[in-house]
């Protein structure tokens, strides 16, 4: 058996007081579910977690470690003996694995925390360069280098090139638990990693409307929900049909007012489900100016149909920004595929576009689908995604 290491860097929990174990102790539990049967063997030490396992679990590890949250970098290191020979020669190693990989100039960075070592940092550094200079694998640069080699000297001593980036934020389960109101767009599935990324636990809601949606639409949220169970650890998803209230929405209210009924109606019965899974707010894909539905005014209608507070984390960002989240988190391929979510099909041709609370009430009122609504989340189907 041989073992590999990986040393991972906390991300903003590092910034805790005295509730810092409490994040910690959540962090170390989070990392034990994507690891549970590789044999791991992880420690905290000092703001970094160390991973130990063999060599063939590397693989499972370097998954881990791309999805977990609250973790700023990783890098697998080699564990060498302490004296200058070994560590020299595992700098070679990480200098030609790097040449390979395009690399031109590199440097080291040395931390000598066992004072007991022979020699200083700046001579560590002098002499694990010295054979990468002499084989004439890679330049000396002190400024921007391409690969910056680390050399460890503590209880252990450990070497390492540029480290990963990870996903950053507080771990998944350290606060609350929020409903994300998931369609297929690219917009909502990027909402709720933002929200897992503050720690919340999350469940997900999918309104469609069969047949007017088709079942390859509700697949692909499904699809969305599994991959941000990746990210979430494990997330149930409450189906709910709404082809009842469409229809009544379509019958009743003014064609340019269907999109916000059909979005007041949407906050009812997530709220409803929020209340029963004790989830605390409410999260959307919104933000501000980017369809009729969300000019500032029919923000305001739509959040005064729920009664919690709705978090829309997307509120101040644009398009582009959101599609590089979503393809750096890995839902964008889904979310763009072409089913129709089932806001688009009841589209009104000349949308209201700055609907005032007043009318908004009256007209909810008049549809009278309370009960349809409960209906609706009554008889919903619940799925568990999770790693
Ligand atoms: P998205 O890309 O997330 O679909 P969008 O830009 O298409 O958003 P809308 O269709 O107006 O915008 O939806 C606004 C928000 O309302 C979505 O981000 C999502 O949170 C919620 N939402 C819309 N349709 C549904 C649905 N069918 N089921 C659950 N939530 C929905
Ligand atoms: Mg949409």
């Amino acid at each position: 058996m041989t073992d590999c290491i990986y040393l991972v860097k906390l991300g903003e929990l590092t910034l805790k007081g005295s509730n810092i174990r409490l994040f910690e102790k959540k962090l170390i539990e989070n990392i034990k579910t994507y690891l549970k049967h590789t044999g791991s063997h992880i420690t905290l030490r000092a703001g970094r977690m160390y991973i130990e396992a063999d060599e063939s679990r590397a693989e499972d590890i370097e998954y881990a470690l791309k999805y977990l949250i609250g973790i700023s970098g990783w890098a697998r290191a080699r564990i060498c003996e302490k004296n200058i020979e070994s560590l020299a020669q595992a700098v070679l190693e990480e200098a030609r694995a790097a040449k390979e990989a395009g690399a031109k100039t590199f440097k080291i960075e040395a931390r000598r925390g066992d004072k007991s070592f022979p020699l200083t940092s700046y001579e560590i550094c002098r002499e694990a360069a010295a054979p990468v200079c002499d084989a004439q694998l890679l330049d000396v640069d002190v400024h921007r280098p391409d690969l910056t080699v680390h050399v460890e000297v503590r209880e252990r001593c450990f070497v390492y090139g540029n480290p990963h980036k990870a996903c950053r934020g507080l771990p998944v389960g350290t606060g609350g638990k929020g409903l994300l109101l998931l369609s297929g767009g690219i917009d909502s599935p990027v909402a709720g990693y933002r929200m897992l990324r503050r720690g919340m636990r999350l469940e997900a809601v999918y309104f469609h409307a069969y047949p007017y949606t088709s079942d390859e639409a509700k697949k692909k949220t499904e699809d969305l929900a599994a991959v941000l169970a990746r990210y979430a650890l494990s997330m149930r998803m409450h189906i709910v049909s709404f082809t009842e209230v469409q229809m009544r929405i379509k019958q009743t209210g003014p064609e340019n007012w269907s999109t916000m009924l059909l979005r007041m109606c949407m906050m009812k019965a997530a709220s409803a489900i929020a209340r029963e899974v004790r989830a605390s707010c409410l999260i959307s894909g919104e933000s501000l100016g980017q369809v009729a539905s969300q000019t500032i005014e029919n923000l305001s209608v739509t959040e005064s149909a729920g009664n919690l507070p709705l978090l829309r984390p997307l509120i101040g960002m644009d398009k582009e920004e959101i599609t590089e989240t979503a393809i750096a988190i890995g839902t964008y391929e889904t979310s763009i595929l072409p089913y129709e979510d089932c806001c688009v099909l009841f589209a009104p041709k000349h949308p209201v576009l700055h609907g005032t609370l007043e009318e908004a009430c009256f007209l909810y009122g008049k549809l009278d689908c309370d009960s349809l609504i409960e209906k609706a989340v009554a008889e919903r189907e619940v799925k568990t995604f999770s790693l």
